[in-house]
């Protein structure tokens, strides 16, 4: 599959997935607190997404049982929600969640805390979000993708985390996944140039320790491999003549 570059009309309607997508988000916040359990998260967003007269992107997804992937500490991304998984205090939840509106892909990542955390954990994922913003600076007409994964990988280092290479951020549009994929790395080359109507989703995932993830039985969740605390932090993002449009968060 090649890049796409969307026209003003599929701009507009990426918007509002992305517009409705932070809605969800919303939603789903506010549920975060100690004793509630992972399938819970799960089934607030998807009636969230669906009152909103979308398609929840994940649910089916190459076989993924759920709507709203629920990953708790060291579970880096891809967690199944469970009935029997019950968020404790001085947990971290990651979210990871996206719709389809008329025809259109949004997807977004964020990290909470669940009641009162470390500082320790605290710190990861404030790295983690502000190493989103850091890649995103390079996000623009003319700079080449692989800047945006220098800038991450610059950031993050600098605070002696793991970056998951396992797992990339990724063009987005008619399709959840399209080309180019977004790595959170150094490359060794630039890559490709950016052009205005470009959408890409940028998210990275950060680990306490080592940058190594594993599979878990499940074939889904991908965990650390030293099993330490992991963060991710995703937006939809759209390449413009100027700045960056954040497509899932309106600041
Ligand atoms: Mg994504």
């Amino acid at each position: 599959m090649s890049v796409t570059v969307k026209s003003a009309k599929e701009i507009e309607l990426m918007r509002k997935a992305g517009h409705l997508l932070e809605g969800v988000y919303e939603e789903m916040g506010r549920i975060i607190r100690p004793g509630i359990s992972t399938m819970e998260i799960n089934e607030c967003g998807e009636k969230a997404i669906r009152k909103r007269g979308c398609i929840p992107n994940f649910l089916h997804y190459g076989g993924f049982p759920a709507s709203i992937c629920v990953s708790v500490n060291d579970e880096v991304v891809h967690g199944i929600p469970r009935r029997d998984h019950i968020l404790k205090e001085g947990d971290i939840v990651s979210l990871d969640a996206g719709l389809i509106y008329k025809g259109y892909h949004s997807d977004a990542a964020r990290t909470y805390a669940v009641g009162k955390i470390s500082p320790e954990l605290k710190q990861l994922m404030d790295v983690t979000k502000q190493s989103f913003f850091e890649g995103l600076k390079y996000a623009k007409a003319g700079n080449h993708l692989y800047d945006i994964s220098a800038a991450i990988d610059d950031y993050v280092s600098q605070f002696g985390y793991g970056i998951v290479q396992d797992l990339v951020g990724h063009g987005i549009g008619t399709s959840l996944h399209e080309d180019p994929q977004v790595p959170n790395f150094r490359q060794k080359k630039r890559g490709m140039k950016l052009v205005p109507g470009m959408t890409l989703a940028i998210e990275p995932m950060i680990n306490m320790g080592t940058w190594e993830v594993i599979w878990e039985e499940d074939k889904w969740t991908v965990v650390t491999k030293d099993h330490k605390p992991s963060a991710h932090y995703e937006n939809t993002v759209l390449i413009t003549d100027g700045e960056p449009e954040l497509l899932t968060l309106h600041m």
